[in-house]
């Protein structure tokens, strides 16, 4: 620790140092504090960091350095999609008429802002297949609620009050029963079946008239196509309940194969990830909820819409849930999804899918001799791997995923899905090269090798980051945010 603390800024303060020299303020008769009210002026100075503009930069390059980042290394961190992201994308959202846009501004003072909003969502009902859209959800979890609060209340506006139960598979991403629980319905798991999908005979054991929904992730979080999904949204749809499907991972499908027609009735997607922000960087997300015309009324208010040339928030929706975000989303985040959309087009949205299928296959393959891979049929943008060999020579996958670290590679999604013992859940993204892949898979080789001939290397990595193992629950229960 002694290192880091060195590197704090305060040790670097140094009395009357500056980076910027400021004229003083107040008037040429009278300093500041005599033109404000005595209650609003500090008797001391705040005691800041007295440190040169070199100073300031050097220490926060210095603290970007000692993470982990996609902007310095591979990083498969399974179903996050931490690929590369064009800069680009962040330039073009940082235009002046986008940035300097104040919300409350008039409709006739931003219709281009409203345009691109609205072409945004009728570009994402079209990847996904379903004709309304809101962008408001400020992240995926966010969208699950707003799809769900729909799903509700077009039950309620139909007086079926019986349907209390929401489906969820034990593959299911942990937010999905959350949402549900939070949204007021009865979570009720089923177990999948040995090949990984959607278990038919536990679905129908659990279907009837209290069911509102099932949330399914397709492809699962094992990474896996359910085949069945044909049968499963028919039986589902003959019990009267709907489909929602959980697209934080629409990075393994697109111009493949839409939610809407494999029957899906409400569909999220995570802006971050797949579409041009990174998620998990501490920044903002997005994310966009498209529904079936039958739950189109009970979109969050205002819904952009346009009338001949002009886009406006409609606001008289009164079946809607209502507001859900202050304002209208994350606009930042929905100029960078619509200009990736733009230079990428239908074809290079396919491209992109089939690149990321094809490099999370390659890594599977190349890395079964030493990894076992529980379910080895063909997968989609990710696949789960597990380290139960290694644990039998006494190296969980904790100290692989640091171990690796050391090699300047950030660990897969670790302990999850559930269902797999030691799981390692790998997504490399489209955006890697065939050269990075082989990096990856040589390291992982010579981690294994270790775990034979030297475990006590990998049980105690990371040898080479500037902090070692750190107590992630404390750290998350109590964390210490001062100095
Ligand atoms: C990431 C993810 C979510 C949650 O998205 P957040 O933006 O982190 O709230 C939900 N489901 C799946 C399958 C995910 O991968």
């Amino acid at each position: 620790m002694q290192t880091i603390l060195e590197q704090l800024i305060f040790e670097k303060s140094s009395p009357g140092r500056r980076a910027a020299i400021l004229p003083a303020a107040g008037t040429s008769e009278k300093p500041i504090t005599d033109l404000l009210p005595k209650k609003y002026v500090h008797e001391k100075p705040l005691a800041l960091p007295e440190v040169s503009e070199l100073e300031v930069m050097r220490h926060f390059v210095r603290l970007s350095q000692l993470n982990h980042a996609i902007d310095t290394g591979f990083y498969p961190l399974g179903s996050c999609t931490m690929k590369y992201n064009p800069k680009i994308n962040d330039a073009l959202a940082a235009l002046d008429g986008f940035r300097e846009l104040h919300p409350h501004q008039p409709e006739e003072q931003v219709q281009g802002a409203l345009e691109l909003i609205w072409n945004l969502q009728e570009a994402i009902g079209e990847i996904v297949g379903l004709p309304a859209v809101t962008l408001q959800p400020a992240a995926g979890a966010h969208g699950e609620l707003t799809g769900l609060l729909m799903i509700k209340a077009y039950f309620d506006n139909r007086s079926d009050f019986k349907r209390t139960k929401v489906i969820v598979p034990d593959t299911a991403h942990g937010t999905n029963p959350a949402t549900a629980a939070m949204a007021g319905f009865e979570v009720v798991e089923i177990k999948s079946n040995d090949r990984g999908h959607v278990d038919i005979n536990a679905l129908k054991a659990v279907l009837g008239p209290d069911c509102a929904a099932i949330m399914l992730t397709n492809p699962n979080t094992l990474g896996l196509f359910e085949e069945e999904i044909t049968e499963v949204q028919k039986l589902i749809h003959e019990a009267g309940a709907l489909l929602y499907y959980d697209g934080a991972n629409l990075n393994a499908i697109m111009g493949l194969v839409r939610p809407g027609d494999m029957g899906f009735d409400v569909c999220h997607l995570n802006l971050h990830k797949t579409f041009s922000t990174p998620h998990g960087g501490g920044g903002p997300g997005g994310c966009a909820v498209a529904v079936r015309d039958r739950l189109e009324p009970f979109l969050p208010v205002p819904v952009v819409s346009k009338s001949g040339d002009r886009y406006f928030f409609d606001k008289e929706r009164p079946l809607s849930i209502g507001k859900i975000k202050g304002f209208y989303g994350n606009f930042g985040i929905l100029v960078r999804a619509y200009a990736f959309i733009l230079a990428h087009g239908r074809d290079g949205l396919c491209q992109v899918s089939r690149d990321a299928i094809l490099n999370a296959n390659y890594l599977k393959e190349k890395l079964k001799e030493n990894y076992q891979i529980p379910y080895p049929q063909p997968c989609m943008h990710e696949f789960v791997a597990s380290g139960i060999w290694q644990k039998e020579r006494g190296v969980t996958t904790t100290n692989i995923g640091k171990r690796l670290l050391d090699f300047g590679m950030h660990a897969p999604t670790v302990y999850f899905p559930l269902v797999v013992p030691e799981a390692m859940m790998i997504e490399p993204t489209e955006t890697e090269s065939k050269q990075t892949l082989d990096e990856f898979v040589a390291i992982m080789k010579d981690i294994d090798r270790e775990t034979k001939e030297s475990p006590d290397t990998v049980r105690n990595a990371p040898h080479t980051t500037p902090v070692g193992r750190l107590d992630e629950a404390l750290a998350a229960r109590k964390p210490n945010l001062r100095f």
